[in-house]
């Protein structure tokens, strides 16, 4: 098969990681016969730089035309003191608005080999965990009408919390597709005992869950579910949340794995085309350095092979490369331990490549 891809490396140790990733997506081109053809989008500080602003209209078109994005991290002191419209992030809000992506999927997922780095005792930690947050993201608190006032001398804020039911179905969906993929189980975390807004997001995934016979649907108040996480973070698989709590769940969950070179994310819309690109940012402090870990960037692509491209095997097999080369004692400089051999970005991914 034939697939297109926007590629945007964009600043800092943006171009670095998205280098390595590439590699890996050609090796899988090569192992299992499919053509993938990049075309670059300039998006962040380097568009600023060359077009004056973050992301060009002409940018978004290219990415819309594509198969999926796969994005490094735009951002970086150079930029920080622009106005807020022409800041790079602007760019990373303007490319999920322009691409209508209301999923977002962060997976914490801790390998035995990196137990060192969680912050929770080894009872705790068991063989490790791997879970997901399905979070909606272009609803609720964040989007709602808001408002300041003075009420009899008073000052006030109000934030209003809306969400409709084709909302929550199409993330309910997006969550139960996901869980089919894995334990087919499924956290779905609210507040129903006090929101209204959550009583509706609870009745409407029990009925999106009546033609998923299949799915598991375990009910959670979001006190418990923050609670669970550090208490035994084993028990979950997917966890689907409203836009607020998923913002906090989603950190709290990445924060347990204590390796932010090692997390991916996926911003996902209605159709197959996905945004992916690595957790963390870009980070300027190592830039040109040849130490970022590119593993984040490569569990993007594995993540874009599953989800966007329905290539499970070969999102399977890079999963597995990453393992093996973790358990042959390779790290980078951010997850080095004692006598682990410590790599550089190049190597980590000419491993991960050697392994496939
Ligand atoms: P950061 O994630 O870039 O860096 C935090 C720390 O983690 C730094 O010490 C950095 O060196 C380290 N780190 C991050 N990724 C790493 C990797 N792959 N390998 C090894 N070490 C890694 O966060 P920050 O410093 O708060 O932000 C830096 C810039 O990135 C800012 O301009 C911020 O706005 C931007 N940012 C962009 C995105 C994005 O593009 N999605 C997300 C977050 C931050």
């Amino acid at each position: 098969m034939n697939y297109n891809i926007a590629v945007i490396p964009g600043d800092g140790i943006g171009p670095e990681i998205v280098t390595e990733a590439i590699k890996v997506l050609d090796k899988i081109g090569e192992k299992y016969n499919h053509t993938f053809n990049y075309t670059e989008i300039l998006m962040g500080g380097v568009s600023i730089d060359k077009h004056g602003v973050p992301l060009t209209d002409e940018a978004l078109e290219v990415a819309k035309k594509s198969d999926s994005v796969l994005l490094g991290a735009v951002g970086g002191p150079k930029w920080d003191t622009l106005p807020g419209h022409l800041r790079p992030e602007k760019g990373l809000l303007g490319i999920r608005k322009g691409l209508e992506l209301y999923a977002n999927i962060r997976p914490a997922v801790l390998y035995s080999e990196l137990r060192g780095a969680c912050p929770l005792k080894d009872e705790i930690i068991g063989d490790g965990f791997d879970m997901i947050v399905v979070r909606e993201l272009t609803g609720g608190l964040y989007f709602g009408e808001k408002k300041s006032l003075v009420e009899d001398g008073v000052r006030k804020a109000i934030d209003t919390l809306v969400y409709d039911e084709n909302e929550i179905k199409r993330i309910t969906i997006t969550a139960f597709d996901i869980a089919r993929k894995r334990t087919k189980k499924v956290y779905s975390v609210d507040k129903a005992n006090v929101m209204e807004s959550s009583r509706l997001w609870r009745s409407v995934v029990h009925e999106v869950a009546k033609d998923y016979p299949d799915i598991e649907v375990v009910d959670m108040l979001v006190d418990n579910a923050a609670m669970q996480l550090v208490r035994d973070p084993k028990q979950f698989d997917v966890i689907l949340t409203e836009n607020m709590f998923g913002d906090i769940l989603s950190d709290e969950a990445s924060m347990v794995t204590g390796s932010i070179g090692m997390l991916a994310s996926a911003s996902l819309g209605k159709t197959k085309l996905g945004l992916y690109e690595p957790s963390h940012g870009s980070a300027p402090d190592i830039a040109g350095l040849g130490v970022a870990n590119p593993i984040a960037t490569i569990l993007s692509v594995s993540m874009m092979l599953r989800y966007s491209l329905d290539l499970d095997q070969a999102a399977d097999d890079i999963d597995n490369a990453i393992k093996k080369v973790l358990q042959n004692g390779f790290r980078t400089g951010d997850i080095m331990s004692e006598g682990m051999k410590k790599v550089g970005t190049v190597e980590m991914g000419n491993l991960i490549v050697a392994q496939l």
